[in-house]
């Protein structure tokens, strides 16, 4: 896979919605499938509502479905844990490895964020790899080594043509969830632009505090192939606000401009 051309937009629900309320969202897709020109669109549910979201989404609906988590074995004795082969099977494309959220509660270090990496090509799914700076690292200015470290860490168990197939997730610990920080686009422009500079992924999306007023200003910054969104757009109304803002920053010009 060469460098984006599309503008990415993705949301991970985290750990809501219930079956009823994944299907309204869907059915929100449905009804404004015209919307996604020049969008690459993603949405990624609970495990629970994984396959009800793909049951819901017509083939011609183009947005694509994600997990929050898989292991790394293809199969076991690993209770609680779901495969990459089982995600998939689901009616996942893509899956998310490394969230801040994990590393914090679940122990997830850069090795198994490494093994999910691989574990997830192998299943033919595109990881989004997520990584990003705690506040102390960025207040001494080390979150360019930091980043880039977590990266390189995270991608190790691949083959150099297989980077290709990995989105990152550039996702400061500092601007996540409740309580984050909204960045400024100056203050995330080094890292997004050292990202795509030093690694040939597929994509590069900033995550963090995005919302419908700033979107455009980060979607502006270079390096940016798109937006990674919690809280802002659980709502479908909100999610498919921040898809049109995408679509007109794709139509004025970038990313193709890159
Ligand atoms: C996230 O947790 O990955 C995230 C982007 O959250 P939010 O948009 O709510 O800050």
């Amino acid at each position: 896979m060469g460098r984006a051309r599309m503008t990415w937009i993705g949301t991970s629900w985290k750990m809501n919605k219930t079956l009823a309320e994944a299907r309204a969202f869907a059915d929100g897709l449905v009804a404004a499938r015209g919307a996604f020109d020049g969008v690459r669109a993603f949405v990624i549910p609970a495990h629970t509502a994984i396959a009800a979201v793909r049951e819901r989404l017509p083939s011609h609906v183009p947005v694509e479905i994600g997990a929050q988590n898989a292991h790394w074995a293809p199969a076991g004795a690993y209770t609680g844990e779901v495969s990459m082969g089982m995600v998939a099977d689901a009616g996942a494309t893509l899956v998310e490895i490394g969230h801040s959220e994990r590393r914090e509660h679940f122990g997830e270090t850069d090795e198994t964020v490494a093994l999910k990496v691989e574990a997830a090509v192998a299943a033919g799914l595109t990881p989004l790899l997520c990584v990003g700076e705690p506040a102390g690292v960025r207040a001494a200015g080390g979150e360019i080594d930091w980043v880039a470290g977590q990266v390189s860490r995270g991608l190790s168990r691949l083959a150099g043509h297989d980077v290709g197939r990995v989105v990152i997730a550039y996702e400061p610990v500092w601007a996540i969830g409740e309580g984050g920080r909204e960045p400024l686009p100056d203050e995330i422009a080094p890292v997004m632009g050292m990202l795509p500079a030093r690694f040939a992924a597929a994509a590069v999306l900033y995550g963090g505090s995005v919302n419908r007023r700033n979107a455009a200003a980060l979607l502006g910054v270079p390096g940016t192939d798109g937006l990674f969104v919690g809280r802002a757009a659980w709502d479908v109304a909100e999610f498919l606000a921040l898809v049109r803002i995408a679509a007109r920053a794709r139509h004025a010009g970038r990313p193709d401009a890159r």
